[in-house]
């Protein structure tokens, strides 16, 4: 059985060694890197070949990839890499790899050519002063095949080891009995359904009432469809951190030992017996993808050789540390979560962060933030596109896609950032950040009002923040440990807004805020309203995607604003629950901002005498801190009796802990807290640990200069301006925080929607279909 490879992972395999180096190295951007190899390959004669594919192989290994450039006249092999700064500078063994993948590249040139000698040139092309940088070695065939096979050779092991865990893993798969011993209702429409979707290689949208499995739901099918989709790996993607918890957790009872028996039967049975067999724990590898700042060692230090220990000989230790993490055997492998991770790191004296890092290529599963896939940078879509991988995608709670989506494409900038920086900002970057400055006040000093959008970005300030980027590039390439840490992180910043400027259109707003006279408080921002256009590449990357939320109604909102593929599957999942078990009232009360003053008392009335007939625990939601502060107070001074706990605006994990532990079996109380924040969704307080909430307000977003601009662009856009900001966005998080309340088939409570708009049938039909609303 032939494995296939990249030469570049190949060669980072074989070739990497010494030190991690991070040291923010003056590299180019992206488009200055396609501009580099087009001006190089602009350069050469008419015969010049550009990104030539090439492929050969040595024993089971089949080895691919795409040479820069080959010279037919000159006889060259060209590898170009962009850069900037001191060339000298360079670690050497980035100048190993490089030509280490030369080589290979030239290998397998001289095989499907017949050449029995070939030049094989680095190419180093200065994107500042555009001059090249030519190193050559003239090589014969059978040295670079020799060269060739070396890398092959110290692969192989690794490569047997990586076909064999595949077939035991797609065997297992294969074979992989339910973990449970039935499916709870509605849980097999969704299986079932991710697996079609799967299957025919189409994006699923499900919506999933809570309580009913969601991710074992989704996670199992998909590993199901794995070996007939000859998928690479499964990415989980979650909107936070007890969403990779739930999955983490669901892929531990999913591969746990057990007795295989054929009890799938239906869509996920492909019909092959299961012969009894020891109980064995699926050999599946899972990986847990954590924030640098959470798995950093030595927050202090920096991710060099020089400073941190854990990246001190990082690529010679990191063979071992790569085999403890994948295991002996097939079914050996350790847990790669956040803490199994760490362990092996430190066992190894490699950083955990960029052990993880690596790991990501030998994973099967993946669970990690959103970021990680659907961010301009995702570091798993770049992956997944330069290793030609089949992936999958599962989107843990996808209603939250769309606001996320909307940060990562955002950009802003800050008056008070580049005031901060250019007192200490070297002499070389100064004058840019002059520039900078004046285009900025020109900007700002023709706007009248507070908040404006402005219809084109003005070029004047594209221009002065390109030199400001290459200011600072050069300066750091000349001098890397002369950067202050806030002129980097201003950098950072004003390379997202050039990036995402040159994709500027009708899918943002570029909007000005003065928030003094002294026009010192400043932001100019470049706002992400419809993230379609850079998610739907990411879709259209995976094999299959499947999003599931137990609030995705409507679904053209979300095919509108993520750009899901056309022939996208929708599937409403029935839910599990008796309208018999939950009492939704409506309280025809006015909760518009003008009314909430008068809408206290009732409010107050309302939920003593829900307290006074059942007795229990209780969660009161509002629209902002300010609503719940006013009702919560007014609670207290009249009915100081009934125990009541508050949300706080900034809550650390444990107070949050603290929050949800006052909900106990026999407590008796009301919490307080805010719609769409941390209590509204993803807290799961079954029986009597929560009878009922009262929910005030639509949840509709704030009407704002920039909603009301927002409002504009959709209706513009999709002619749904107020739903598509205001009444679907506030209603998914109604139906989130109501959905606390049932969470089990023997839950019973009690839900008040106090607004009288809820009566209207335009609002209820955004209501879960198996309420029954009593609006009298
Ligand atoms: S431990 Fe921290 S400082 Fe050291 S290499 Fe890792 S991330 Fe960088």
């Amino acid at each position: 059985m032939t494995y296939t490879v990249a030469v570049r992972t190949l060669c980072e395999f074989t070739a990497k060694l010494g030190d991690l180096d991070l040291r923010f190295t003056p590299s180019a951007t992206a488009l200055e890197g396609m501009a580099g190899h087009a001006m190089v390959a602009s350069r050469r004669g008419e015969d010049y070949e550009s990104e030539v594919w090439l492929q050969g192989g040595h024993r089971d290994l089949v080895v691919r990839g795409r040479a820069d450039g080959f010279d037919p006249a000159a006889g060259r092999l060209e590898e170009v890499k962009t850069y900037r700064g001191d060339l000298q500078a360079m670690p050497q063994n980035r100048r190993s790899l490089h030509w280490a993948q030369a080589k290979c590249y030239g290998a397998l040139l001289c095989a499907e050519r017949g050449l029995d000698k070939l030049d094989v040139a680095l190419v180093y092309y200065d994107v500042a002063s555009q001059d090249e940088t030519l190193l050559v070695e003239a090589c014969t065939a059978d040295a670079l095949r020799a060269f060739f096979e070396l890398q092959c050779e110290r692969f192989l092991a690794w490569s047997a080891q990586e076909t064999a865990h595949r077939v035991a893993r797609d065997a297992a798969l294969t074979a992989l009995p339910f973990p449970y011993a039935q499916f709870r209702t509605g849980q097999r429409e969704l299986a079932e359904n991710v697996y079609k979707a799967a299957i025919l290689g189409r994006t699923l949208l499900a919506q999933a009432p809570t309580g009913i499995g969601k991710t074992v739901g989704t996670l199992f099918p998909q590993l199901k469809a794995m070996p007939r989709q000859k998928l690479d790996k499964l990415y989980f993607l979650a909107a936070k951190t007890p969403g990779r918890a739930l999955a983490l957790e669901a892929l531990r009872a999913i591969t746990a030992p057990h007795r295989a028996r054929p009890a799938t039967a239906g869509v996920l049975d492909d019909g092959d017996a299961v012969l009894e067999q020891a109980p064995r724990r699926a050999p599946l590898r899972v990986i847990e993808l954590v924030a640098r700042e959470k798995a950093c060692e030595h927050p202090a230090k920096a991710c060099h050789g020089e400073s941190c220990p854990l990246a001190k000989g990082f690529y010679d230790r990191l063979p071992a540390a790569r085999q403890a993490a994948v295991g002996a055997a097939p079914e050996s492998a350790p847990r790669l979560d956040r803490a199994g991770l760490r362990a092996i790191a430190l066992e190894h004296e490699v950083c955990p962060y960029y052990l993880a890092q690596e790991m990501v290529r030998w994973a099967d599963v993946v669970v990690g933030d959103y970021n990680y896939y659907f961010d301009l940078g995702g570091m798993l879509h770049g992956l997944a596109h330069a290793e030609e991988w089949r992936v999958g995608v599962l989107v843990d709670e996808a209603h939250n896609l769309v606001p996320r989506a909307r940060e990562m494409y955002s950009a802003t900038l800050s008056r008070a950032a580049l005031d901060g920086v250019r007192p200490r900002a070297p002499a070389a970057v100064s004058q840019a950040l002059k520039r900078l400055a004046r285009t900025w006040n020109e900007i700002v000093g023709r706007q009248l009002e507070p908040y404006a959008v402005h219809e084109e970005l003005p070029q004047g300030l594209l221009t002065a923040l390109q030199n400001v980027n290459s200011a600072i590039a050069d300066h750091s390439a000349a001098h890397p440990e002369d950067v202050p840490p806030e002129l980097l992180q201003f950098w950072f910043d004003t390379l997202h807004f050039t990036r995402l400027a040159e994709s500027f259109g009708t899918h943002s707003l570029f909007d000005v805020t003065i928030a003094d006279d002294a026009q010192r408080d400043v932001t100019l921002c470049l706002r992400n309203l419809v993230p379609a256009s850079f998610l739907k590449p990411r879709f259209l990357a995976a094999r299959t995607t499947t999003l599931f939320s137990a609030t995705l109604t409507p679904m053209h909102f979300h095919a509108d604003l993520l750009g899901l593929p056309p022939d996208t599957a929708w599937v409403d999942v029935a839910s599990p629950f008796d309208a018999a078990q939950l009492r939704v009232q409506v309280a025809p009360l006015s909760t518009r901002f003008a009314h909430r003053p008068a809408s206290l008392a009732p409010i107050v009335g309302l939920m003593a005498r829900q307290f006074a007939e059942a007795p229990g625990n209780y969660l009161a939601f509002f629209s902002s801190f300010d609503y719940l502060d006013q009702v919560a107070e007014l609670f207290q001074a009249l009915h100081a009796e009934v125990p009541v706990w508050t949300q706080a605006r900034q809550m650390t994990e444990g107070a949050r802990a603290d929050f949800l532990a006052r909900f106990q079996a026999g407590s008796r109380g009301i919490g307080f807290a805010v719609l769409g924040g941390a209590f509204a969704e993803a807290v799961d307080l079954p029986g009597e640990r929560l009878i009922g909430a009262f929910i005030a307000t639509l949840g509709l977003p704030q009407v704002n200069p920039v909603n009301e601009q927002m409002k504009a662009r959709l209706e513009a856009l999709f002619g749904a301006g107020h739903d598509y900001t205001y009444l679907f966005p506030g209603l998914q998080k109604v139906v989130q925080a109501a959905g606390r309340v049932i969470r089990t088939t023997t839950d019973a409570g009690v839900v008040y929607l106090i607004d009288d708009r809820f009566r209207r049938a335009d609002v209820r039909r955004l209501l879960p279909s198996w309420w029954h609303v009593e609006t009298a």
